[in-house]
């Protein structure tokens, strides 16, 4: 009779008791996160292999009594080899994305929250259909997930003949929502979306006749896809250190550099260990606690490396951008910059933005914002982010523009690391490197705006002139 009682949660318990954290708080959100999550996975499984995704979704009542909504999104990707699809879907914190390189996805959860949402609320399977590029057949399996022991369970699967050719993904879950509550937030999100990727369509089909919305095609040119990277030496961490030195500890320190790291060739590596006071042929499973902790600091606050590499990362570009820009929001005009890579604590990143005027935009007494995260679009919690602060911090009347104004300012940043604010994902923490690169972007694209409205006086001046 002991009086306090200890146990252990796994990590699918966890999140089914704290869904809120990853998006699922309402009925409403629940809907919107689902196809976020399913739709972010399918445009990582096109795009990062350059193939021009072609996303539908189809939305339908599945019991309209109960509010259960069935949800299926389909996309022209890689897909999933037979083996892993059941961990895919029924294991919290299983992922192909846990890599020095940029996605949508970060966690290795969102696809599990889909499965966990829909099982606790309609105790329904979901349903996978997947085809590996070239694979001549397709798998097809039902899932749902044990939480208590966080793994899958498979409740039915078979394989079917891959007559056409197809590859890519199809998903079915039925779940607890409210659609008429939801559509408006997810239309508005695919259209968000396409203005970051204007060589995707999409299709969405709700449950009523009139309800479907196609967002087509604009341009084929698409962005090139990141590679993968190594961490930079000054993001890392004792227990990174730690884990590398595990790998093979009798490495001499000087290739533990060299071979682990971004950017660390053997000059740069040498003259580090010197300023660690080490030896380069020291194997690097002797460091001990003090040694290694110290190590570790002295790899920060090394001011010898290289830049990190932004090659890891796969920006829209300016032109790319200003199609998808120019197509959602239909503008008199729109300037885009991408800057130049930077980074924040070995972590490289690039800001883009674009500015987009008059035209079809209403104005509207503050700059309306779009805010966009590795090209996921940050709907949700628009108060609590950095680029907020920084458009509300600029002094407009600088760049000629006198509220009510029709200015929307898009602000892209992508990272192989994102700061969020919150595992939801919607929006970006304060990090001084990245609020000054945010800055400058839209600082460069405003001064766009002023030269286009100085001569847009001007000739007005001489039309007048001549008027006369
Ligand atoms: P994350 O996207 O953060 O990795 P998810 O739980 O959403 O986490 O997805 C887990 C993994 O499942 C992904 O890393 C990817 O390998 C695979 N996956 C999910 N959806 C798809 C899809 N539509 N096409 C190909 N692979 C997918
Ligand atoms: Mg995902």
């Amino acid at each position: 009779n002991d009086i306090v009682k200890f146990e252990a949660l796994s990590p699918a318990e966890f999140f089914r008791r704290n869904r809120e954290i990853a998006g699922f708080s309402n009925p409403t959100r629940a809907i919107y996160q689902t196809i976020r999550e399913l739709v972010e996975n399918s445009l990582d499984a096109t795009e990062t292999f350059k193939i021009l995704p072609s996303i539908k979704i189809y939305i339908d009542y599945a019991n309209q009594s109960r509010s259960w909504i069935s949800i299926y999104v389909e996309d022209n990707g890689i897909g999933i080899p037979g083996d892993e699809i059941p961990n895919v879907f029924g294991r919290v914190f299983y992922s192909s994305k846990y890599r020095i390189k940029q996605h949508r996805g970060i966690f290795g959860l969102g696809a599990k929250m889909v499965v966990l949402y829909a099982q606790s609320t309609t105790n329904t399977p979901i349903l996978v259909r997947s085809a590996p590029l070239r694979s001549n057949v397709i798998y097809e399996y039902q899932l749902m997930i044990d939480i208590t022991k966080n793994e899958p369970v498979i409740m039915s699967q078979r394989t079917m003949e891959n007559k056409y050719g197809w590859h890519g993904t199809a998903i079915r879950v039925v779940l607890e929502g409210d659609w008429s509550k939801a559509k408006r937030r997810v239309e508005e999100y695919l259209r968000r979306t396409a203005m970051v990727a204007p060589y995707a369509e999409f299709v969405l089909r709700g449950p009523d006749e009139d309800d479907a919305i196609k967002i087509p095609r604009v341009t084929t040119k698409m962005p090139d896809p990141p590679k993968e990277g190594l961490p930079h030496p000054k993001s890392v961490d004792v227990e990174l250190i730690k884990q590398l030195i595990q790998k093979n500890p009798d490495l001499p320190l000087l290739e533990f550099l060299t071979e682990n790291f971004d950017g660390v060739g053997e000059t740069i590596a040498k003259t580090f260990i010197d300023f660690v006071g080490l030896q380069p042929d020291m194997p690097v499973g002797k460091l001990i606690n003090d040694e290694l902790i110290n190590f570790v600091t002295k790899m920060r606050e090394f001011n010898g490396w290289r830049r990190p590499r932004a090659d890891w990362l796969s920006p829209i570009g300016e032109d790319i951008l200003a199609e998808g820009v120019k197509f959602v929001l239909r503008p008199e005009v729109v300037f885009t910059v991408t800057r130049k890579p930077s980074s924040y604590m070995g972590n490289p990143f690039i800001v883009e933005a674009a500015l987009a005027w008059g035209g079809a935009i209403e104005p509207s007494d503050n700059p309306i914002i779009y805010r966009f995260a590795n090209k996921v679009p940050l709907i949700y919690d628009e108060g609590n982010d950095v680029i907020r602060k920084i458009v509300d911090e600029i002094d407009w009347t600088q760049y000629k523009v006198k509220f009510p104004a029709p200015l929307a300012i898009v602000v892209h940043i992508c990272s192989t690391k994102i700061p969020y604010a919150s595992a939801g994902k919607e929006a970006i923490a304060e990090v001084p490197e990245i609020e000054s690169e945010v800055r400058n972007a839209i600082r460069e694209v405003a001064r766009k705006l002023r030269l286009y409205i100085t001569r847009k006086e001007k000739e007005q001046e001489l039309l007048m002139k001549y008027a006369i």
